[in-house]
């Protein structure tokens, strides 16, 4: 047996997108001997298909924007369940990460005037995303990639090494967190090509490994998104909290069938596209909820007016936040005014001209005319929604981003608690550079603040390795393609966009049946380059996530957000004060209760008396 791999750091980031490498820099540029451990290429992280922009209060399209306006959307978008404080950093502080951004190297669209653009999506008041094209996210990753070479090359300067400081391991799956006596003292996993297996020793661990779209059908996510982090948090002793709340997005492809859940950013329709069912109507006026009758149009007229004149109109309903916008399409595809293959239509053709269309979206231009042999500039898109982003995640410390196990913190999607119950577009690529600096200083400040390092003990080394090899010790077993496919069909049917008790309790029987029939799969071959054994390992992640995710939304007799009951349609504010906590005891999930911490008063008093009776109790208001 090869003597295994070892490497010392002090702070170990595991994920390469925007999370992952803005608290990379932090962790860094605090002195820290710093790795970042990424199972995709260097580069290609889900971060680099973000499209539409970068929500920032920067007010350079409307001067009235500034962070209380981000702050009351961003709380409206997730129904008032969001963690304030986390709202609150995010709205303050995303105008200075995108300036920052520009520092490193990033270059925005701009205004005639050069400012940086900013355009319009759902749920934010005022044009607020930073963009470049839709291509944002490529220019994120590019610009944070190279702060990371720039960062190498001093230390080269300095230490004749590039890596003496900063060092990158791509093509790397962690399969395990090693604890000592509950405190992070490293990772364990392996190099993908080889299979061979690799130690890191390190007293932090920031987790930024995204979300869990890779469990459902239809996702708009990539193979990478098996829910890896919030699985090694869980099983380290941290806990998950709004696992209930996954985001459908409205508008992802649905024809032909190879390409079904790839993302139509919803910049299509903050650029002005609209949403018809096969009678040809725009359907989206007869889903306006009470909750945003006085901010949204009732009528094509006024909502048509709104682009030229916001000020004077209500916005058009295709810009509400969108889980109402998903719930629509379902709703109209299920009356039966669908489009031939199950969809709704969007269509920005007759809205903008041809040329517009080409220079604001060119990437959805390339993807429908590649994809789908449809010119989006002469012909409406066929469109539906997607499992596209997971609003639960690590319960973690707003400020610090430090979960309940000493040494283990998270950023960005895999972390809980900021976008509440709903995300509003644009969000996440401001919350990843918001909390990944944070949990960057957060992880340097605990590293530093050590009398001495935990060690990785050779018992628990033995038990991660024993786990990773499990699914070649049988002759015969259950099939990791089967059980992934079966997984993900569970999820679509019975705990997807629409939500039943009866249906969420065979869910999670089927759950414990994959499970037990998980705990005997097998793979063939050696671990050199083997995508089946990747899988194996990848399910009893999905498997895990899953299960909290079933398990949350069974207990959450509500609608709210991400999270719709047809047998509970309301929401109830009492359910606005409760946060349900996943945790690992033994083999199983447990769920509990836990409640909210009041909202801050000066933040309450940005808001008005009338609407804040929508969301709180009346015990809250008196309070
Ligand atoms: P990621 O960027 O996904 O990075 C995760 C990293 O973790 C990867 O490097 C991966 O390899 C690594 N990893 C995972 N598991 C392991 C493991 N076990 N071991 C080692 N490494 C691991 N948001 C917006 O705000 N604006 C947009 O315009 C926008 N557009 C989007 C378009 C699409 C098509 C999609 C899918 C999402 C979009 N989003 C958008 C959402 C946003 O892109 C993501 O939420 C965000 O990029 C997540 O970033 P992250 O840093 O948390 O994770």
């Amino acid at each position: 047996m090869p003597e295994l791999e070892r490497h010392q750091f002090d702070v170990l980031v595991i994920g390469a997108g925007g999370a992952g490498l803005r608290a990379a820099i932090e962790a860094r540029e605090h002195g820290m001997r710093t790795a970042v451990l990424c199972k995709s290429l260097f580069g290609k992280a889900h971060t680099v298909m973000a499209e539409g922009g970068i929500a920032a209060a920067m007010g350079n399209a409307n001067s009235d924007d500034n962070w209380q306006v981000h702050f009351r959307d961003t709380m409206r978008g997730g129904k008032f369940l969001n963690n304030w404080r986390m709202a609150e950093l995010h709205a303050k502080e995303a105008p200075d990460r995108v300036w920052e951004l520009e520092t490193y190297g990033a270059l925005f669209d701009r205004t005639k005037d050069g400012r940086i653009s900013q355009r319009n999506f759902g749920g934010h008041e005022y044009p607020r995303l930073a963009h470049v094209g839709d291509r944002t996210g490529l220019e994120l990753i590019r610009t944070l990639q190279q702060k990371v070479v720039s960062l190498q090359q001093d230390d080269f300067a300095e230490t004749g090494d590039y890596e003496s400081r900063l060092r990158v391991f791509q093509e790397f799956t962690v399969t395990d967190l090693v604890l000592d006596r509950g405190k992070v003292a490293g990772a364990f996993g392996y190099w993908r090509e080889s299979g061979r297996f690799v130690l890191f020793e390190a007293p932090a661990v920031v987790l930024a490994t995204g979300g869990i779209g890779k469990s459902f059908k239809v996702t708009s996510n990539s193979w990478e998104y098996t829910g890896d982090g919030h699985a090694l948090a869980l099983r380290a002793g941290a806990s998950l909290i709004n696992m209930e709340f996954v985001q459908f997005h409205p508008t992802g492809m649905v024809w032909p069938p190879s390409v079904k859940g790839i993302l139509v950013t919803e910049s299509v329709r903050g650029d002005g596209g609209v949403l018809r069912n096969s009678e040809g109507e725009r359907f989206m006026f007869d889903y306006v909820p009470e909750v945003f009758k006085d901010k949204y149009a009732d009528n094509e007229e006024e909502a048509d007016r709104w682009y030229t004149d916001p000020a004077a109109n209500r916005r058009p309903p295709e810009l509400l936040p969108r889980d109402e916008v998903a719930r629509a399409i379902n709703s109209e595809v299920k009356a039966g005014r669908g489009s031939e293959h199950g969809g709704v239509f969007l269509d920005v053709s007759t809205r903008l001209p041809a040329e517009e269309i080409m220079r604001r979206l060119p990437s959805m231009h390339h993807q429908f005319k590649e994809l789908a042999d449809v010119d989006i500039t002469a012909q409406p898109m066929e469109v539906g929604p997607t499992c596209h982003y997971v609003m639960g995640g690590v319960q973690v410390e707003p400020d610090t981003g430090a979960s309940s196990v000493p040494g283990l913190f998270a950023a960005g999607e895999v972390s809980g608690g900021m976008h509440g119950s709903n995300r509003l577009g644009g969000n996440s690529l401001s919350d990843l550079l918001v909390f990944g600096r944070r949990a960057g200083l957060g992880a340097a400040d605990y590293v530093a603040s050590l009398s001495e390092r935990p060690s990785c003990s050779d018992e628990a080394v033995a038990e991660a390795e024993r786990t990773a090899v499990s699914p070649f010790s049988g002759e015969s077993g259950e099939n990791p393609y089967t059980l992934h496919m079966e997984l993900q069909q569970a999820m679509n049917d019975l705990v997807g966009i629409i939500r039943r008790a009866d249906e969420m309790d065979q869910a999670v029987e089927r759950l414990d049946e994959l499970k037990r029939r998980a705990a005997n799969v097998v793979v063939e071959g050696h671990r050199q380059f083997n995508p089946g054994w990747h899988l194996a390992l990848d399910l009893r992640n999905m498997l895990l996530v899953s299960e909290c995710v079933a398990r949350a939304a069974l207990l959450r007799t509500e609608s709210r957000g991400g999270h719709t009951r047809d047998d509970y349609p309301r929401m109830e504010a009492e359910w606005r004060r409760k946060l349900l906590v996943c945790a690992l005891s033994g083999e199983g999930v447990t769920v509990t209760e836990q409640a909210q911490v009041p909202i801050r008063a000066d933040l309450l008093d940005l808001f008005e008396r009338t609407e804040l009776d929508k969301y709180l109790t009346a015990d809250e208001l008196e309070g």
